[in-house]
């Protein structure tokens, strides 16, 4: 591509979709450069994700301690040190770190630090260095925060999903403001490493939009392990207590002390002070970036990708964002990503695995849906007593037969929801699972073998 522009390509954020973009763009014969103000990565792997999943497995030896015993083992003292745990992620983040820049210097992409601001359709300046730089495509994939909402009094006590990865101690006793995935996660991941854990509602049940079962299955269990769940209420002021302790006042009056307040209330799209005014690009109500399905804001040279843009704020949606953008704009192969079936995990403890329509969404869907559902106690629980039983869900349209969800809760429900993922994406239909041969003995063969029908209901109708 000739012209009088320095790069096809600049884009603001190396994060995953940015990075994904650049990469594929840049495979395409792209000249491409990339700036990022923090760290390449982006919040899914500096302060999301990975290091969230990380210290999952850390939380779950807990379990795999007690349970060690009826297989006939003894474990004996067992103990937890914070410490090591953040060193040896912080390691690993760093090594991924590395990994994120090396595959963009390899694909040939200009590596840039810094904060990058918007100068014009075409034009976006460097501020680390003052460099303004003329891209024929300007992609913004700058992510989005952490929200401090609901701001109140003290509010500032509180810490976010930023800080909560580079605690210097383990909180022995932790407030959880929110009962979304965030809150959900951290919520089983400090339960699971010991602390007292509180979590603060302003509903009456975590994990708003999933399917109502997996949302009391996960409160019961999370009640189960200890973890004090305050629906309805909501927070009026935090204050420091004499000792460096956190006093959290609710709106009912009641009080608790904590060592930390993880606000976890949702993400806000980073669009401030981007430049934005310069370039005719609008925003949602929200602040998110509004773009068409191929990723286009208002400005034809400026796309947007990923949580910038709210459309579903998940790491792999933002990837597949990035690559049909570069596939689009660079690869003559334009792309629209489907957002109406996505598969995700919530790595709570026992985890949550979802796809399609929950029951309640189905039933506004469709005409009829048929339900199939069962719960048992899994085979590595009859040994070690543990009563945390699996729960499988199948949502079937009456009519097509077609599988509109699958919701799972229980160990390694993510893994199962990757794969259930694709049969429902290929529109498989409740033969399909049922002429699929079971895996045994496994806890996935049951998705394969739910014969009789829970409940029918008519749209409309309620379901008992
Ligand atoms: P969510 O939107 O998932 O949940 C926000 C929670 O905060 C809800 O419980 C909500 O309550 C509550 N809340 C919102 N505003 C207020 C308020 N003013 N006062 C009190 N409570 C409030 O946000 P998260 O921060 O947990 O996560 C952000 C996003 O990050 C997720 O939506 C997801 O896209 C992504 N993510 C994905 C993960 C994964 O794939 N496993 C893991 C972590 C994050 P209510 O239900 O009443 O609205």
């Amino acid at each position: 591509m000739s012209d009088d522009f320095d790069l096809d390509l600049f884009v603001i954020g190396g994060g995953s979709g940015g990075v994904r973009a650049a990469r594929i763009a840049a495979g395409y014969g792209a000249r491409v450069a990339v700036a990022e103000e923090f760290r390449y990565g982006g919040t899914c792997v500096i302060r999301g994700c990975v290091p969230k999943k990380l210290m999952v497995l850390a939380s779950r030896f807990t379990d795999d301690f007690a349970d060690a015993a009826g297989y006939g083992w003894s474990v004996g003292e067992t103990a937890f040190d914070w410490p090591t745990l953040i060193a040896n992620k912080d390691k690993e983040i760093a090594r991924l770190e590395g990994v994120y820049r090396g595959n963009l210097e390899k694909a040939g992409v200009r590596v840039l630090d810094g904060r990058a601001v918007l100068e014009g359709p075409h034009a976006v300046r460097l501020l680390s260095t003052g460099e303004v730089f003329r891209a024929r495509h300007i992609l913004i994939a700058v992510g989005a925060r952490p929200s401090l909402e609901p701001m109140i009094p003290g509010g500032e006590l509180g810490i976010t999903s930023n800080e909560i990865f580079d605690l210097k101690e383990q909180p022995k006793r932790i407030l959880v403001v929110g009962g979304g995935y965030i809150g959900v996660e951290f919520a089983g991941i400090f339960a699971g490493l010991g602390s007292t854990v509180t979590m603060s509602l302003r509903g009456d049940k975590l994990l708003r939009g999933f399917d109502e079962e997996l949302r009391d299955r996960l409160g019961a269990a999370y009640e189960r392990k200890g973890v004090a769940l305050k629906f309805g209420t909501t927070l009026e002021r935090l204050e420091r207590d004499a000792d460096g302790a956190v006093a959290a006042t609710y709106a009912d009056g009641s009080r608790g002390t904590y060592d930390q307040v993880l606000v976890a209330t949702g993400r806000k799209p980073n669009t401030a002070d981007l430049g934005l005014e310069t370039t005719g690009v609008a925003l949602d109500d929200g602040g998110a970036i509004v773009v068409d399905g191929y990723s286009r804001t208002l400005c034809p040279s400026i796309w947007a990708v990923g949580d910038v843009t709210n459309r579903a704020a998940l790491t792999p949606v933002a990837i597949r964002e990035g690559h049909a953008f570069a596939d689009t704009v660079f690869g003559d192969k334009p792309t629209m990503v489907d957002h109406e079936i996505i598969p995700t995990a919530v790595f709570s403890t026992p985890e949550i695995g979802t796809v399609g329509c929950s029951e309640t969404l189905a039933r506004q869907r469709a005409g009829e849906v048929v339900i199939y559902k069962t719960a048992f106690r899994s085979m590595r629980a009859t040994l070690s007593g543990r009563d945390d039983p699996v729960f499988m869900k199948l949502v079937v349209d009456k009519t097509s037969d077609v599988v509109m969800g699958v919701h799972l809760f229980g160990r390694d429900a993510a893994e199962m929801i990757q794969l259930a993922g694709i049969a429902v994406m290929m529109g498989a239909t409740k033969a399909d699972f049922d002429r699929t041969i079971a895996v045994h003995p496994t806890a996935a063969e049951e998705l394969v073998t739910m014969r009789t029908p829970h409940v029918e209901v008519k749209k409309g109708t309620s379901a008992g």
